[in-house]
């Protein structure tokens, strides 16, 4: 069976069409600008590349189009949409409503339409993602796989903000956290790669690209993790600040004289690498280069994101009594010795030790020394294949249905 993955945001479509019977990926694909002057898509098949400029008003005219390159006969992946078995959408927030991947129907579209207050960047681009798939693939089964669900395992005490509680109870705001898909996979991995039963094992996963989170898995439940209500809370990231006094916030808007959306904006946008390194670049590589080259501002937002780095992994080793280990994954954790390097340095007395020569590998590997008492991992993430892989354990018995002749006259 092929499943598509859409991943839409709010002016781009990203897509993935994987064989399940190999896992492999048989095209994967991006429109971009949708909406947006300039709007191109670009998809690669075995190496080809189709790409054409042409204008995406919408995301049902971005999802035409990735229709027509995934079949085109010279550059496609299949012949026609019957060889597609399911689509995977990635939604980012399910709220408390959902604590797993769903099959779509309209019950769970009016669900995503509630959450939007929660996530009112994300969610509108996913629920427009869904509903051009919708209109161009009537009846072809979908799911759903939310980016929070993983979390909803979170214990109140971790959930919970210092607030009145009547706001989480009239307004549902609480600690969501976010990158679950990606947690989820790496932890089951890691679990393979160790031989260990995931149930038996106390995991950190350290997901670390341009949004970075970590989560505190315990027994293969997330019992805390680094980000919040949104993605902005926790780590230094990219371009976001992480933790931060909500006084800052006051300040911004007084002494700073920046309205309260400008101020957000600039917790967003603007802080992270970015702002800490005078504006040098939100690109960890970039940030990395100035600092090994001396550049005291690349340093100083080096330093910053390590120590902010350490300090969850000492507080989740804290919360759950214990770690087997640490992973590191995403694009900074996957490929940067340094930054693994500047994170874990100095935490022997908790019993991590980094083996130097092992930390220069790229690719899945254990990088700690041979006496170190926590585990230390590269495993990289594979946040489509997750995603293809709740498809179908959701839809095997749909894809039945959707495929046969019946349905198929119906969609001629
Ligand atoms: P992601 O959001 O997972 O795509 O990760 C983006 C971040 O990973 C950026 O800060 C990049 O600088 C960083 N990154 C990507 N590739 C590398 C690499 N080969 N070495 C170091 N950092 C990298």
């Amino acid at each position: 069976m092929n499943i598509l993955v859409i991943n839409a945001g709010s002016s781009s479509l990203k897509y993935q069409l994987i064989d399940m019977s190999t896992e492999s990926i048989l095209a994967k694909g991006l429109c971009e600008r949708v909406g947006i002057e300039g709007s191109n898509i670009e998809q690669k098949v075995n190496g080809k590349v189709y790409q054409k400029t042409l204008p995406l008003k919408n995301h049902v005219e971005a999802f035409a189009a990735l229709v027509a390159a995934l079949t085109d006969p010279e550059y496609g992946a299949v012949r026609d949409l019957s060889s597609i078995g399911a689509v995977g959408h990635r939604v980012v927030h399910g709220a408390e409503a959902f604590t797993s991947s769903v099959v779509i129907d309209g019950a769970v579209m009016k669900a995503l339409r509630d959450n939007i207050p929660l996530a009112p960047l994300h969610n509108p681009a996913n629920i427009m993602g869904i509903e051009a798939c919708q209109a161009v693939m009537p009846g072809a089964p979908m799911v759903a796989v939310f980016d929070t669900a993983f979390h909803q395992t979170m214990p109140r005490r971790a959930y919970l903000y210092g607030l009145p509680y009547e706001y989480y109870e009239k307004y549902k705001i609480r600690r969501y956290g976010f990158h679950g898909t990606s947690h989820r996979y790496v932890t089951a991995r890691a679990a393979q790669l160790m031989g260990i039963p995931l149930e038996r094992l106390k995991l950190i996963s350290c997901h670390m690209g341009n949004g970075s989170s970590f989560a505190a898995v315990d027994g293969g439940k997330s019992i805390d993790t680094t980000m919040g209500l949104t993605p902005l809370e926790g780590l230094i990231m990219g371009t976001r600040s992480g933790d931060v006094d909500p006084a800052v916030i006051e300040m911004l808007t007084t002494s700073a004289g920046l309205s309260l959306k400008d101020a957000i904006n600039v917790l967003n946008k603007k802080s992270g690498l970015l702002g800490l390194s005078g504006g040098l670049s939100s690109d960890w590589r970039d940030v990395r280069a100035g600092a090994q080259a001396g550049d005291d501002a690349a340093s100083r937002a080096a330093e910053v994101l390590a120590y902010r780095a350490k300090k969850y992994i000492g507080a989740y080793i804290a919360a759950m009594n214990g770690c087997d280990a640490i992973l590191f994954t995403a694009g900074i954790g996957e490929n940067d010795s340094y930054a693994r390097e500047l994170i874990l340095r100095g935490m022997d007395y908790l019993g991590i030790q980094l083996d130097p020569e092992r930390n220069k590998t790229r690719g899945e590997a254990l990088i700690s020394a041979d006496g170190s008492r926590v585990k230390v991992y590269v495993v990289p993430t594979n946040e489509e294949m997750a995603i293809a892989r709740d498809t179908l354990a959701l839809t095997g018995t749909i894809e039945a249905r959707f495929n046969s002749p019946a349905v198929e006259r119906s969609l001629a």
